[in-house]
């Protein structure tokens, strides 16, 4: 099959001919259609966060049909159209007990990150971690369903967020939007926070309150004034960047008690004061992907139009490196998708 594939860190992928997946009696063969692009496949491919074994296929939001059945596969025939769950959870232990997959103590890999993924023509999976991909979902909206959409709707939980309550969306790209249409959907009231006024402009559409630049001294005044009912900031943060610098914007920008959701994942540290931490008893809670349950309800939000995702570009699997470059310069406004193959 033909695969893009990452053979030295900090180079650009090859894509060329490499064996097709063997399935094991629990696996299922699954011939790609589509693939998006995220910044891990960035920090995969410069060698931060996550170091695979190489040669490494990545891709982590791939959507297909299925080609093969292992032998002991129930519920699964040849020709249906699915996506994965991501985290390969290895058993039983209290995390995935509890749904919570992406925390599984005995984790045996990553689709996509940790084990070949999405960029061939070809991904397996085992069969417990596919789910049926609606027919009204087209392919590329689909695949983003395991790290794009699974993500916003496990932050939104962690969130704890009500009715009427306000929150700030630092970092408005492609998870970013998605998050912004859920919250607007669950009544939560939004302010966008971003360097491009592209992104902004998006934000807005996509119903966020109020777009402010991150690079405005005024923004943090305009979020306090925003949150209204007496509060000195927002209830909530997503912190969709991860630098040190927007670590500390999120703290000037969160009212007394609020929580800020950390999703952007960097090399660096925050650079948020233990003062403003303790005294303003702020709440800093990490969320990384999600749980099979979120996976099946980000589904369901995608069919029935609660979370509409942006595309801004679509590329072909020998364009990948083009495609990562639209993404690493950050000039895409939205998910950038890979058409691995036709039907
Ligand atoms: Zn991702």
């Amino acid at each position: 099959m033909k695969a893009a594939v990452l053979k030295s860190i900090g180079q650009p992928f090859t894509v060329e001919d490499v064996p097709d997946p063997v399935i094991g009696p629990d696996e299922v063969l699954v011939a790609t259609r589509t693939c998006g692009i995220c910044r891990t496949d960035l920090h995969i491919q410069d060698g931060l966060a996550y170091v695979p074994n190489l040669p490494h296929i990545p891709g982590h939001e791939p959507a297909g049909v299925i080609a093969d059945v292992g032998r002991d596969v129930t519920g699964y025939t040849i020709g249906q159209r699915v996506v994965p769950h991501l985290f390969i959870s290895g058993g039983d232990c209290r995390f995935t007990r509890a749904g919570q997959h992406a925390q599984a103590t005995h984790l045996q890999g990553i689709i996509g990150v940790t084990l070949p993924g999405g960029f061939a023509e070809f991904f397996k999976a085992p069969a417990e971690n596919l789910l049926r991909l609606p027919e009204n979902v087209p392919f590329d909206v689909g695949g983003l369903t395991s790290c794009a959409v699974i993500t916003a709707v496990h932050a939104y939980r962690k969130s704890g967020l009500q009715l009427g309550q306000s929150a700030v969306v630092l970092g408005a790209g492609g998870i970013g939007l998605m998050l912004i249409q859920l919250l607007r959907q669950a009544g939560v009231r939004t302010i966008a926070v971003s360097r491009s006024p592209d992104s902004l402009r998006l934000a807005e559409q996509a119903g966020a309150e109020l777009a402010l630049s991150v690079e405005d001294a005024n923004t943090a005044g305009c979020i306090r004034e925003f949150a209204g009912a007496g509060k000195d900031g927002a209830d909530c943060i997503f912190e969709m960047v991860g630098r040190a610098g927007t670590m500390r914007a999120a703290a000037d920008y969160a009212c007394r008690g609020g929580r800020i959701i950390v999703i952007g994942e960097e090399d660096e540290y925050p650079e948020i004061d233990t003062i403003q931490i303790a005294q303003r008893e702020l709440e800093i809670i990490g969320s990384r992907n999600g749980g099979r349950q979120d996976a099946i309800d980000a589904l369901e939000m995608l069919a029935v139009g609660i979370i509409k995702p942006h595309i801004a570009a679509s590329f072909a699997l020998d364009e990948i490196n083009e495609a990562m470059s639209l993404v690493r310069n950050g000039e895409a406004r939205g998910r950038v998708i890979v058409n691995v193959t036709s039907e």
